[in-house]
Order: structure tokens, then C-alpha cells, then sequence
């Protein structure tokens, strides 16, 4: 017998008892992104490798090792995307979206990295971003974090993250300020770790972010970014943080927040919760101000962020905050006794369909007893069976079992089952 085959490591199906949480989710985020005037884009989920080199950066870790890059039959290399931005940016200038005119937009959709899959991290993983463009904020830097904001408190989550913020400043300062950092790394080599050896000469403001406990002294000490700033990123960033006072949003700066993509100037933010352990990020974006220009574009301020969905299912379950009507049970189990009434069973599930466009129905397929029948309905989850025997044929009627409570079945005509079960389902 041949060995069977199974899903790539890392990347996960959504069975059929998970996706009612995630519909949940995504219902959530369409209804909160028209409330704020933002417009979906869809992007393929294959690029050019050379839009994601050139825009994420050569030498971060996405670039270097977690890309998906393979080579198309007539020989261009192609990359699953690793993350939303660069192809948002993409098409933007490809349509012109970017001409004289400002634009909000968001997506979702799988995001491919080759990383070490564990809780939380995968390498088929799915976000929801949002992408500005042509507006110099920090108005729209402070809207972008109310509606990530608002996304929380929709959810249930607000009171379970927190928001942590920094300031990159101008490409400028920031260069400086890397000088500034590498001398102090270089007074420090001894403590430094092989990836920020490497990191040294490649990208040093990485080496802020590491999380190995040796290092975190000497991190400790390091010059901080927020006292290199430029005057105008310093009025940027008091200005973002005198928004998320007014709205009434806590926040802590963390000097220490770079981010991992090179993309980033001035504003970066990641909203974080220790539910989740180590994998606690659960959003994070920033401006992007140079990234048009570096992809071919005129210079185009912008500002974005991408949250990681499977996070944040897995921090609503781990919280036990999912609400129980996102759990979308079937309304009702429509069947007849046997074979003699399955057409009728039919015919009312469809005409409840007409009358009840939001119930849930189900009807019995595939015959069988009587047992077995009340047997599928009872499995279906329904609250309700409704059944139809010769009787009910008869006398144009039909019998409602309740499936999940104590009580007496009862019989009502089919020409008022609609206005019956409308009152049943609200008890
Ligand atoms: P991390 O530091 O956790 O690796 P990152 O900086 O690589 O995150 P971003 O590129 O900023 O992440 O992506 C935005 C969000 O997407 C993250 O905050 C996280 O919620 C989610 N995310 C990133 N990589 C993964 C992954 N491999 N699996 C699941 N979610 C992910
Ligand atoms: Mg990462």
C-alpha cells in the first residue's frame, strides 16, 4: 500500500469546527474597515522574488531565510508572498491608484514564510492589513491604531493587548544613529551572539530586538533611537502619541521596537499580549514613507500595519471570549419518517429557506430508518428536527422535536411553521 500523503509541515487545514470562529473574524473585520471608509484589494498570492528583495530588504530574515522562491517553467523566479505590503504597493502603482489621490485600503489572504512552525507560527499563516497611501499623518497614523483599536474592542480583546510604540525617525537620523550604535556594539563584541555578529555590518538595529537573555544587559545600555530623533520625526511622534491621549488609548513606548522589515521610518507600533506566550505579537506596522520611491514610484507617504489572524483566534479561544452565536449552530434538521415523505421533507426545507432566509436548515440525505434518521438529526447540532410523517402529510402539518432541550414535541400547521419558529428561535 502506497503511503499516504499529508499537508506540508507548518501549513494547517481549517476543519469544518474551526471556521465558524474565523467567519466570525472576518465578519468582524469587513463590517469594522467599511465603518472607516477603507476599500479591499486583492492581490495573486505569487510575485516577481525581486519585488519582496527590493522592498522587505536583502538582508532581513524574511529575505534571507524564510522566502518561498522557486523557479517558474520559463525560468523567472517567482515567491509566495511572505507578506502583504510590498504587493499592495505593487499594485497601487500598477493602476495608478497612487496618482494625485489618497487612498485606505486593506486585504487579507495566506502569507507563506519558511520558519520553525510551533504555537502561533506557521509557515501558511494568514493576516489582515491595511495600507495608506499619500497622507504624511500623524492624523492617519493615529486612525490606523483607533481602528486596530476598535477591532479589539469589538472582539472582546482590548483589555488584552497592549500597545507598544517607537519612532524611527528620518532615514537621515537614523543613519546616524546606526553609526552611533555600531560603535557602541563594536565597545561590546565580547556579549554579541553569531546572528548579531552578522548582523553588525548587515542590519545592527535588528540586534536591539534580540531576545537572548545574555544580550540583555548590554541592550539595556545601548543609545536609544528616541534621543537621535530629528526634530520633525520628534514632532511627528509627540503629535501621534497627543491623538492616542485624546482618544483615550494607553500605550507604552519602547525604545527598543525596530521592527523586522527595512521598510520602516518614524512610526512603528506592534500591539502585543502575553496570552500567547513567546509568539505575543499579534499586529504590527508602521510608516513606510520611502518604499513607493524605492519600488519606482514618485515619493508617496504611507502607513500600515498586518495582524496575524491565527493569533488572534488563538488568543479569543485561549481567553474563551468567542460568542456563542459565532459558533453558528444549524437551526433546524428537516426529515421525513422514511422514504415515503423524504420528497416532502424536501419541498418544506426549501420553502423554509424562502420564508427564512437567515435560518440555518439541513436536510436528511441518504435514507435509512427511523432510528438512524433521528440519529443524523441529533448529530447535526440542529436545536430543532422537524419531521414529516404520513400523518403530517395528511394534515399538511409538521412535528418539531426539540433536539438540545427537555421538552414536549409539539405539532403546528406547515402555513405557520415560519411565524413558529421565528418565536421558537428567539426564546
Ligand atoms: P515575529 O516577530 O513574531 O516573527 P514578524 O515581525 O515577522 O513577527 P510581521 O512580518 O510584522 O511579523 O507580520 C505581522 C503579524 O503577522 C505578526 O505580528 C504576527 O501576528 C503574524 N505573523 C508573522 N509571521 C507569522 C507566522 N509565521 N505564523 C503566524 N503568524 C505570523
Ligand atoms: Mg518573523
Amino acid at each position: 500500500m502506497s503511503k499516504k500523503i499529508q499537508a506540508i509541515r507548518g501549513m494547517n487545514d481549517l476543519l469544518p469546527d474551526a471556521s465558524p470562529v474565523w467567519q466570525y473574524f472576518e465578519s468582524q473585520v469587513q463590517a469594522l474597515m467599511k465603518r472607516y471608509g477603507y476599500n479591499e484589494i486583492r492581490t495573486p498570492i505569487v510575485e516577481q522574488t525581486a519585488l519582496f528583495a527590493r522592498s522587505i530588504g536583502e538582508v532581513t530574515d524574511i529575505v534571507e531565510k524564510e522566502m518561498y522562491t522557486f523557479e517558474d517553467r520559463n525560468g523567472d523566479s517567482l515567491t509566495l508572498r511572505p507578506e502583504g505590503t510590498a504587493s499592495a504597493v505593487r499594485a497601487a502603482m500598477e493602476h495608478g491608484l497612487l496618482y494625485n489621490q489618497t487612498q485606505r485600503l486593506w486585504y487579507t489572504g495566506p502569507m507563506f514564510r519558511h520558519e520553525r512552525p510551533q504555537k502561533g507560527r506557521y509557515r501558511q499563516f494568514h493576516q489582515v492589513g491595511v495600507e495608506t497611501y499619500g497622507l504624511e499623518g500623524p492624523d492617519i497614523d493615529a486612525e490606523v491604531i483607533l481602528l486596530s483599536a476598535r477591532l479589539w474592542k469589538q472582539l472582546g480583546l482590548f483589555d488584552h493587548v497592549t500597545l507598544e510604540l517607537n519612532s524611527l525617525g528620518s532615514n537621515e537620523a537614523r543613519a546616524a544613529y546606526r553609526d552611533t550604535l555600531v560603535a557602541y556594539f563594536e565597545q561590546h563584541r565580547e556579549v554579541l551572539d553569531e546572528d548579531s555578529l552578522r548582523r553588525l555590518t548587515s542590519n545592527p538595529l535588528r540586534i536591539l530586538d534580540s531576545k537572548n537573555p545574555a544580550m540583555a544587559e548590554m541592550l539595556s545600555q545601548a543609545p536609544q533611537l528616541m534621543d537621535h530623533l530629528d526634530q520633525d520625526s520628534r514632532e511627528h511622534f509627540e503629535a501621534l502619541t497627543a491623538r492616542l491621549d485624546a482618544a483615550g488609548i494607553d500605550y507604552v513606548i519602547n525604545p527598543r521596537l525596530v521592527r523586522g522589515l527595512d521598510y520602516y521610518c518614524r512610526t512603528v507600533f506592534e500591539w502585543t499580549t502575553d496570552a500567547l506566550g513567546s509568539q505575543g505579537t499579534v499586529c504590527a506596522g508602521g510608516r513606510y514613507d520611502g518604499l513607493v520611491e524605492q519600488l519606482g514610484g514618485k515619493p508617496t507617504p504611507a502607513v500600515g500595519f498586518a495582524m496575524g489572524i491565527e493569533r488572534l483566534i488563538l488568543l479569543l479561544e485561549t481567553l474563551d471570549i468567542v460568542p456563542q452565536e459565532a459558533r453558528a449552530p444549524l437551526d433546524a434538521y428537516v426529515l421525513g419518517m422514511d422514504a415515503s415523505t423524504d420528497g416532502d421533507a424536501m419541498a418544506l426545507a426549501e420553502r423554509l429557506r424562502d420564508e427564512l432566509p437567515a435560518l440555518g436548515v439541513q436536510l436528511h440525505c441518504g435514507g435509512g430508518s427511523f432510528k438512524s434518521r433521528i440519529k443524523k438529526a441529533d448529530r447535526s447540532g440542529a436545536r430543532l428536527a422537524l419531521l414529516i410523517g404520513e400523518n403530517e402529510r395528511e394534515n399538511g402539518q409538521v412535528a418539531i422535536k426539540f433536539l438540545r432541550d427537555d421538552r414536549e414535541q409539539r405539532v403546528v400547521e406547515q402555513a405557520s411553521l415560519a411565524t413558529t419558529l421565528t418565536s421558537l428561535l428567539s426564546e
